[in-house]
């Protein structure tokens, strides 16, 4: 340990010990359970079979909109969006009548676990697969932070270390691929061989997961890449937890065609152009994969007394599950309220919701739309290399997935 060992931190109200060896947490994006369970079942993961008889396996929720930046910052900073402030990918600003990405660090209302053990002298790393998430993860974080998309660009004075492509010995993939993770993986390892921080979180890319669904070949030789991996990292003796920043579903009808429900071409054509802006926090830069359409949507109504109009026409609506007021979202769903529109509409299982017919390019689908967003895709694996000490796992416990890092520091063996 680089530090010596201090009285738990406290972080956003949660009080964190002091890593008693390294700590990886990992965050599988897109990880739906069953990925796991069939990877097992086929034999591609023997690592992650044989923590049944030594580890333990949780079920936890993630936080909704099951997206990967609210998640993933739900996961380091152990807290929800109502806390962290980072609720998806976009907001609409009324004030300044645009829609602003949230990407920018500016917009993080609390500190992270990470900057956190870094500022009390534990030595801190950081490596995610697309760059669009490292500067709020490694926001205020003294220590190594980069990601797999712009390796090639880490300087010791940006990123805490220089060199990077070397270390890891693999070219540096698209940002379409599974290699993208698999380098994640490859410099979590080598780091942990060469550096051994005290804390390191490592979060992938879910190409693979948007593509193929659980069982099938591809998902399989993922999860066998993870499982070789995960084993590394158990065998240079950190404490190992593994969890998803959400789930991911088919949402299509059985002959593979996508179920949309357009639903500012809805609402225009119910109360006029301008009476609902429909903001799809999904949306970002890398929409191959899934079109920019997900189960989750945020309306805002531009006429106060017609909400309860807007609600009910969008709840009559075939694949719509709920239909919430600003309120009663941010009480279900932990969200800020500054950060969300009117209504929160989150679609069922099989259906996504899109804004306008002509603002979604579906051409570059390949194969069947997969995503997530909704509640559909709440539950993701919490799974540690280690016990719990005897009473740490209290019965009845909601298990999130931003509890990994008090799994990892507080509960297990
Ligand atoms: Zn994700």
């Amino acid at each position: 340990m680089s530090g010596s060992p201090v009285a738990p931190l406290t972080v956003n109200g949660r009080e964190y010990r002091w890593p008693e060896r390294p700590l990886v947490v990992v965050c599988v994006d897109g990880c739906e359970p069953e990925y796991i369970n069939q990877a097992i079942a086929s034999g591609s993961a023997p690592f992650l079979a044989s923590l049944r008889s030594r580890g333990i396996c949780l079920t936890a929720d993630c936080v909704v909109p099951s997206f990967t930046n609210p998640n993933n910052l739900s996961i380091v900073t152990g807290a929800p969006p109502s806390v962290h402030g980072i609720c998806g990918n976009y907001f609409w600003h009324r004030d300044a009548g645009a829609e602003v990405m949230m990407n920018d660090p500016k917009y993080l209302r609390a500190g992270t676990i990470l900057a956190a053990f870094a500022a009390a002298g534990a030595s801190v790393a950081v490596v995610t697969a697309k760059d669009k998430l490292r500067a709020l993860l490694g926001h205020r974080m003294a220590g190594i932070c980069f990601s797999s998309e712009k390796a090639a660009e880490a300087t010791l004075a940006g990123n805490g270390i220089d060199g990077v492509v070397d270390l890891v010995g693999m070219p540096v993939p698209s940002v379409y691929s599974a290699e993208l993770s698999e380098f994640v993986f490859a410099a979590g390892v080598r780091l942990l061989e060469r550096e051994r921080p005290d804390v390191m979180y490592l979060s992938t890319t879910d190409y693979v997961q948007h593509k193929a669904a659980p069982g099938v070949g591809a998902a399989n030789d993922f999860y066998a890449m993870l499982d070789r991996y995960l084993a590394r990292i158990d065998a240079l003796g950190a404490t190992l937890v593994v969890t998803a920043d959400h789930g991911m579903n088919a949402k299509t009808d059985a002959f593979g065609r996508p179920n949309v429900i357009y639903l500012q071409d809805v609402l225009d054509t119910a109360f006029g152009a301008g009476g609902t802006r429909v903001i799809l926090p999904i949306t970002d830069p890398y929409v191959v994969h899934h079109g920019a359409l997900g189960s989750f949507a945020t309306v805002y109504v531009t006429a106060a007394d017609a909400v309860a109009g807007v609600a009910a026409r969008i709840a009559a609506l075939p694949g719509i599950e709920a239909v919430l007021t600003r309120e009663a979202a941010c009480a279900r769903f932990e969200l800020p309220g500054d950060r969300i529109g009117d209504l929160v509409v989150v679609s069922e299982r099989l259906t996504v919701i899109g804004t306008s017919r002509d603002r979604h390019d579906l051409s570059a689908l390949d194969v069947p739309l997969r995503s997530h967003g909704g509640t559909s895709e709440q539950q993701v694996p919490l799974i540690a290399n280690r016990p719990a000490r005897a009473g740490a796992l209290a019965p009845g416990r909601r298990w999130r997935n931003f509890d990994a890092f008090d799994l990892g520091l507080n509960l297990l063996q």
